[in-house]
C-alpha cells in the first residue's frame, strides 16, 4: 500500500513537472463581436489553426463603441466585428478604430466595401433579394423600381418598413434617385402590398406558399438557412417552394449590406489583428465563413455555398455603402411620412 501511494505521488509530481514545463507565451488577440458567437467560431478556429494565434472573443450585444470608448487606452480589444454598415460606421465615427492599409486587404475588398481610410472592412455581404411565387412570377429579372409598378398590386409582402434591412434598401434608393422619386416609389410599393408589413423576411416566403403574395423582399442568406433545413422542416418547405430573383437598380446592381471588422484604436496586438483581417478575406476563409453563414463572400472569387451560388451571379450595386448609410435617417423619415407600416 505504502509503495503504491509513493508511486502514485511520484507519478503525480512527474505529471505536474511536465505540466509546468516552460512554454512560449501563447500569442492571442481579443475580438469584440456583435455577431452570434456560433457564426464567428469557424473563422476563429481556422485562424488559430493556421497561425497559432489564439482568439479570445467577447460577445458584445449592444453598445460596442461605447464599451471600447469607456475602456480607453487600456482597452484589450484588438478587433471589432459587427453586422450592418451603420454599425461599422458608428465604430469608425466614434474613433475607436484605427486606419489600416495593406495590399492584401485592398486587393481582396472592392473599394466601395471598405472605408477609404481603412477604418473598417467588409468581410461578407447579404443581398436584399426577391422571393417569388414560381408559378405566377414568370419574369426572370425585376428591378427594385418595378416593385412600385401597379401590375404587382396586392401581390407584395414585406416586413416593417422601419426594419434596418428595409431602411437600408430605401436609403440605397435615395442614393440612386433622390428624395422625390423615392417618396413616389415608396407610395407605389405600399399600394402594392398584399398585407400589412409584418413578421420577418422568412414569413414572406411562408406567405408566398400560403397564396397571400407573389413577391416578398428578403435577405439572401435566409434562402440558404431555409433550404439547408437549418431552420427546421417548415422553413425548408418555404425555402424550397419559392423562386428567387436577384433584383437590381435600373442603373446599378443588387443592394447589399455588409458584415465587417476593424482594428481597434488601442489594439495591444495590432500586427496579429491585421493578420486576422487578412486571413478573414483570404480565399479559404472566405469560403469557410460563407459556407457557414450563407452570406456572399466579399472576395468575389471565393467558393460559395452551392445553395447561394445557385441563385445566380450577384452583381453588387456599385454605389458606396457609406453614402447609403448616410441616407438612413432620411429614408426612415420618408417611410414614416408615407405611413408605410400603417
Ligand atoms: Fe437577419
Amino acid at each position: 500500500m505504502a509503495a503504491n501511494a509513493t508511486l502514485k505521488a511520484l507519478l503525480t509530481s512527474c505529471a505536474l513537472l511536465v505540466g509546468a514545463a516552460p512554454v512560449a507565451a501563447q500569442e492571442f488577440i481579443n475580438v469584440y463581436t456583435t455577431r452570434e458567437p456560433g457564426l464567428a467560431a469557424p473563422l476563429f478556429e481556422a485562424f488559430t489553426k493556421a497561425t497559432g494565434i489564439e482568439v479570445k472573443s467577447v460577445f458584445v450585444k449592444d453598445g460596442l463603441s461605447q464599451r471600447v470608448k469607456a475602456e480607453g487606452d487600456a482597452s484589450p480589444a484588438d478587433i471589432l466585428m459587427t453586422v450592418d454598415i451603420g454599425n461599422l460606421l458608428d465604430v469608425a465615427e466614434a474613433g475607436v478604430t484605427q486606419p489600416v492599409d495593406t495590399p492584401a486587404l485592398k486587393a481582396a475588398i472592392p473599394a466601395n466595401l471598405r472605408d477609404p481610410d481603412g477604418k473598417w472592412f467588409a468581410i461578407s455581404l447579404r443581398g436584399r433579394v426577391l422571393y417569388t411565387d414560381k408559378d405566377k412570377v414568370k419574369a426572370d429579372a425585376i428591378t427594385y423600381e418595378e416593385l412600385a409598378d401597379p401590375k404587382w398590386k396586392g401581390k407584395l409582402c414585406l416586413r416593417s418598413g422601419q426594419h434596418p434591412y428595409n431602411v437600408a434598401l430605401v436609403a440605397a434608393y435615395l442614393t440612386h434617385h433622390g428624395e422625390a422619386k423615392t417618396e413616389e416609389w415608396l407610395r407605389g410599393v405600399k399600394a402594392n402590398l398584399a398585407r400589412k408589413p409584418a413578421g420577418g423576411d422568412r414569413e414572406g416566403a411562408r406567405d408566398i406558399l400560403g397564396g397571400i403574395c407573389e413577391i416578398a423582399v428578403g435577405n439572401s442568406y435566409y434562402i440558404g438557412l431555409m433550404r439547408s433545413g437549418r431552420g427546421g422542416p417548415d422553413q425548408q418547405k418555404w425555402g424550397e417552394g419559392i423562386g428567387v430573383i436577384l433584383p437590381t437598380f435600373a442603373d446599378g446592381g443588387t443592394h447589399v449590406n455588409v458584415s465587417g471588422a476593424a482594428v481597434a484604436k488601442n489594439a495591444p496586438h495590432k500586427e496579429a489583428a491585421i493578420k486576422f483581417l487578412e486571413f478573414a478575406v483570404s480565399p479559404t476563409l472566405q469560403a469557410v465563413i460563407t459556407q457557414r453563414n450563407m452570406e456572399y463572400p466579399v472576395l468575389a472569387s471565393a467558393e460559395m455555398n452551392p445553395i447561394i451560388a445557385n441563385l445566380g451571379p450577384l452583381k453588387v450595386d456599385p454605389v458606396s455603402v457609406v453614402d447609403i448609410a448616410k441616407n438612413r435617417k432620411r429614408a426612415s423619415e420618408l417611410i414614416e411620412k408615407v405611413g408605410f407600416d400603417n
